[in-house]
């Protein structure tokens, strides 16, 4: 099986009503995605296939861990990840230039009546990468054995709560104690 057919849906003879799929995202998918963000990850994907005539609706719940460098300490961490997308797609030849527009701006992906294989590939892409926090750290404290470099912690003090409290480059905090108070 081609990787192409093993993220793929058969469109052809897909009876109406709801159909559900799962897909395992692994680290050879990672790898040929040729991100820049990440390269490793393990990600299941379920999906919910609604068919109405020639409209299917799709709902694709990922949920996971990808590797990244945790942006306290540095080190790879198996970052969770978890998301819900939504993906419509319609088979359809005949749609006038207007129409076309249409779809396009309700999300909807026009493709041809005779597709047989649907390839959910560059769309697991996608959203895998939008699943992609800005922030890549997690509560990870509890987790044995602790992934994060506790030197490197150490180092920039992250165990210590009274550092964030104490110090505060914050002028407006100086300011505020030459206010006298009326009592
Ligand atoms: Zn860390």
């Amino acid at each position: 099986m081609s990787r192409a057919e093993e993220y793929s849906i058969r469109l052809k003879d897909l009876k109406e009503g709801r159909h559900e799929y799962c897909f395992n995202l692994d680290n050879t998918f990672f790898e040929e995605s040729d991100n820049d963000i990440f390269s490793r990850g393990k990600i299941q994907c379920d999906v919910v296939l609604e068919k109405h005539s020639a409209l299917m609706r799709m709902e694709l719940s990922l949920k996971g861990a990808i590797q990244v460098a945790c942006d306290r300490c540095g080190v790879q961490i198996d970052l969770p990840v978890s998301e819900v997308f939504d993906l419509v797609i319609k088979q359809e030849d005949h749609a006038t230039e207007e129409e076309k527009q249409e779809m396009e701006k309700e999300g909807v992906l026009l493709i041809g009546e005779e597709v047989v294989e649907f390839d959910l590939s560059r769309h697991l892409r996608d959203f895998s990468l939008l699943m992609v926090p800005s922030k890549r750290v997690y509560e990870c404290r509890k987790e044995q054995p602790y992934p994060c470099d506790e030197v490197v912690l150490e180092r920039i003090g992250f165990f210590e709560p009274e550092r964030i409290s104490s110090k505060t480059d914050n002028p407006m905090w100086d300011a505020l104690k030459d206010i006298q108070w009326e009592e």
